[in-house]
């Protein structure tokens, strides 16, 4: 049976506590927000913090309001579960619900953030497992080793972000709040990834995500979203991609499109946006964007499924999501 290790649990009773607290324990110190994620990585011996410092005890990180400008502003502590409820959400950006929805499953989505699914570490084969699997193995670049088990030969983890909300809130150009104390900046979440499996974002040492900003324009977008997975009741994306379609103030439409769990970061399907952009959303140009999926993909490991599947199924993807946006009033 696994077992967490011995750890102290801190209950901050506010941000400014929180965030004292983590600067005084910067190596030590872990977030710990619905655990789903991090509890079991302790037990899997992946992390080891000394202290995990929860921000369950406040509810300053738990809102979602909209300001007078349209902007929607989401706590990062907000659980899942409150989001699929909430009415601004429902009515401004459904594919968002629809994000949150298909994550794990009811249990999970009552404990689960949406900082958290932000800040999801990339999972691989070879990682997560238990330190008495591991040890059969040398260990792999994103434990410390200089090797990888998923794509023997190359000079990086190849781990994968199966986050399903991060694919949608970058297709919304949305802006996270980081907070350390003392210091506060605003990162569009476009530049928050990385595609490095052992660094998968710019999240630094006890930076606490505190919003989620959504842009003014967020209620006036077609957005769509769809996961595929091997089991539909509960399991982790084989790929998801979500796109939004908005107008600017010419009146000409411009295309974000962000294909989800099949590389270390979400990806942007450059290629795919500047065809729709050039000439429009038709049944033509989403058959010719569709096709240019497959050389935007670039190296695709057989972690969770083969490079091919991943392929086609990445250009199914995109040919489903342009026609659910297209069919949209
Ligand atoms: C059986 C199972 C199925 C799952 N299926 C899915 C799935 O289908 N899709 C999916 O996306 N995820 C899935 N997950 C992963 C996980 O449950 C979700 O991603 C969840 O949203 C994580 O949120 P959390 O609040 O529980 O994060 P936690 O586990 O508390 O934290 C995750 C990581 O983020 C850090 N962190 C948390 N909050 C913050 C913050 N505010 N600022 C800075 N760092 C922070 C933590 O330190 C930790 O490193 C699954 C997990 C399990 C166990
Ligand atoms: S992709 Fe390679 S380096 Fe990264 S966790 Fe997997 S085996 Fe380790």
């Amino acid at each position: 049976m696994l077992r967490l290790p011995k750890f102290k649990h801190v209950n901050p009773s506010s941000l400014s506590e929180m965030l004292d607290i983590l600067v005084k324990n910067c190596h030590e110190a872990q977030i710990l927000a619905g655990g789903t994620d991090l509890l079991v990585n302790m037990k899997n011996g992946i992390y080891k913090p000394k202290i995990i410092v929860s921000l369950n005890a406040f509810s300053d990180l738990s809102y979602i309001t909209k300001t007078p400008d349209g902007s929607i502003r989401i706590g990062a502590g907000t659980k899942l579960v409150d989001l699929l409820e909430n009415p601004l959400i429902i009515k401004n950006v459904p594919a968002l619900k629809k994000a949150v929805a298909a994550v794990a499953s009811w249990h999970i989505r009552n404990m689960a953030t949406l900082g958290g699914n932000l800040c999801l570490d990339t999972r691989c084969h070879y990682y997560n497992q238990s330190t008495v699997w591991r040890k059969t193995r040398e260990t792999c670049r994103k434990l410390g080793g200089d090797i990888c088990h998923a794509l023997p030969g190359t000079k990086r983890c190849h781990a994968i972000n199966r986050s399903d909300t991060a694919p949608i809130l970058m297709a919304l150009d949305a802006i996270l709040v980081l907070k350390k104390k003392g210091h506060e900046r605003f990162l569009p979440i476009n530049r928050f990834y990385q595609d490095d499996g052992a660094a998968p974002n710019l999240l630094e040492l006890n930076e606490l995500l505190t919003e989620i900003q959504l842009p003014k324009t967020v209620g006036t977008c077609k957005t769509a979203f769809i996961k595929i997975s091997k089991r539909k009741g509960i399991d982790f994306a084989a790929g998801n991609i979500a796109a939004c379609l908005r107008k600017n103030n010419n009146g000409e439409f411009s295309l974000k499109i962000v294909l989800g769990a099949m590389h270390s970061a979400p990806l942007f399907l450059e290629k795919t946006e500047q065809i729709i952009n050039e000439s429009g959303l038709t049944e033509k140009t989403i058959e010719a964007a569709s096709m240019t999926v497959r050389s935007e993909l670039g190296t695709l490991t057989n972690l969770f499924n083969s490079s091919g599947y991943k392929r086609d199924l990445a250009q199914t993807l995109v040919k489903r999501a342009l026609v659910s946006i297209m069919n949209q009033p």
